[in-house]
């Protein structure tokens, strides 16, 4: 989501005339697009800002702007102004189609300003976007997030759950194929909460179907799913869309159903299970990939060896692994029984190892199978051609660079850890 919105700003700046810079030191003007979703997101970004009151001191034209998740937060934005008062913009995430008429303020004015709306409503949809990722593109289907797990700063950064209008996200997919974008990756914080804002009622699995039918050949993907939200219908619909990638990233959080409680996940251990058995037994082949976090307030040794357990029997096809970080304003963030510093870190080197023997299962099982791999870059040093197949593993082959952009099938020959080698067959 803020790879995409740094996109969107770095489009808005070329529309403008501005074009990418090969360095701090020579830029007209830096935007930081920030993250607050854990504090050492908020850490590094304010260690990145620090960094640059010499440059701004020896060239007081340089323009420092100043956006994203972190500066939304209450109180927050008044905060990063005392602290580093050389920052010329700061801006809310709601005010991020607005960043043109924000610079040329500070061009015409020459004054420093703080810009925060708070009406998520108001937000205006970004017509630029500088696309940095071809053959893939991300592309919005809502924003916003009505979930309030309790240690998520997400809804309060970036406001209630608003769709896209299904037209709006079809036109914007069939201009990007149209262009030879061959990967379309759809995003919102649940996308399985879509279109229940809109009027006439549709949900993802529609949108999913309407996508589907664009002509072109590309791929589909989408992120993130709710393991509460995922049904049979959805399921159904990644086994019939023949663009639709057979691959789910399936966020569980925790193994234990107390944990999972209290971060007010609204499933239990066994519903997740279930569901992703459900998946697998519906969609063939399917990827299934998760996001977990270790050290929720108040979890015990036990609740977390059932996060163990739950990972050692779902055989994820990968993980982002995370520690808890209590984050200011959430419900999380004053629960007692908050878990020592030094136990979330054993704990997180245990899920990890795990997690890591589990990939290299995986990569060893995937020798000698063929898969269909989108070719995406092209490593000069070595003479590497590296794409995707459709769970999004990295699959790399000894090729030249014109086949960036293409699908072609690849038979897996050798696994070196959890890096694969091909041949294109
Ligand atoms: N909307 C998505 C992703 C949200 S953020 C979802 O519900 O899955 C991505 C991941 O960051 C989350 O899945 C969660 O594992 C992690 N995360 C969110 N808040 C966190 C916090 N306070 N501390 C540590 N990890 C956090
Ligand atoms: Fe945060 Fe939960 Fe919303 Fe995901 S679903 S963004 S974790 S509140």
């Amino acid at each position: 989501m803020n790879e995409h919105e740094s996109e969107k700003l770095g489009g808005i700046l070329e529309n403008m005339g501005y074009i990418e810079a090969e360095n701090t030191e020579s830029a007209d003007v830096i935007v930081f697009n920030t993250c607050c979703i854990r504090e050492n997101a908020e850490q590094r970004a304010e260690g990145n800002i620090g960094a640059l009151k010499k440059l701004k001191k020896s060239n007081k034209n340089k323009i420092i702007a100043v956006g994203g998740c972190m500066t939304q937060q209450k109180g927050r934005a008044e905060l990063l102004k005392k602290k580093f008062p050389f920052i010329d913009i700061i801006f809310g995430t709601h005010n991020l189609a607005d960043f043109e008429s924000l610079l040329k303020r500070k061009l015409e004015t020459g004054k420093s300003f703080i810009e925060i709306s708070s009406d998520e409503y108001s937000m205006k949809e970004c017509n630029y976007v500088s696309r940095k990722m071809f053959p893939s593109a991300l592309v919005n289907v809502m924003y916003g997030c009505n979930n309030f797990c309790s240690y998520c700063i997400v809804p309060y950064v970036r406001g209630r759950e608003r769709s896209r209008t299904p037209e709006n996200v079809v036109n914007e997919v069939k201009s990007l194929v149209e262009k030879g974008f061959k990967e379309i990756t759809l995003l919102g914080q649940n996308v399985d909460s879509y279109g229940k804002d809109l009027t006439p009622s549709i949900d993802f699995a529609d949108l999913l179907k309407m996508v589907n039918g664009i002509d072109g050949k590309f791929r589909i993907r989408f992120m993130s799913n709710h393991p509460k939200d995922v049904n049979e219908k959805l399921c159904n619909t990644i086994k019939e869309c023949d663009k639709v990638c057979n691959s789910v990233h399936f966020p569980i959080q925790s193994g234990s159903s107390k944990v999972l409680k209290d971060m007010n996940r609204r499933y239990l251990g066994i519903d997740s299970m279930n569901k992703i058995e459900m998946m697998r037994s519906i969609i063939p082949n399917v990827y299934v990939t998760t996001d977990i976090m270790v050290g929720f307030p108040g979890e015990t040794e036990e609740d977390f060896n059932e996060t163990l357990e739950f990972t050692k029997k779902a055989r994820f096809n990968g993980a982002f692994t995370f520690v808890y970080s209590p984050r200011k304003g959430t419900k999380a963030a004053e629960m007692p029984n908050q878990v020592d510093e030094n136990v979330k870190k054993e704990r997180i080197i245990k899920l990890v190892d795990l997690q890591n023997s589990i990939n290299l299962e995986h990569s060893l099982n995937a020798v000698g199978k063929q898969v269909t791999v989108l070719f995406e870059s092209f490593n000069e040093k070595d003479g590497l051609l590296s794409g995707r197949d459709e769970g999004g593993k990295v699959i790399n082959v000894y090729h030249n660079k014109n086949l960036i952009g293409e699908f072609k099938n690849v038979k897996i020959t050798k696994a070196n850890g959890i890096t694969l080698y091909g041949e294109i067959i």
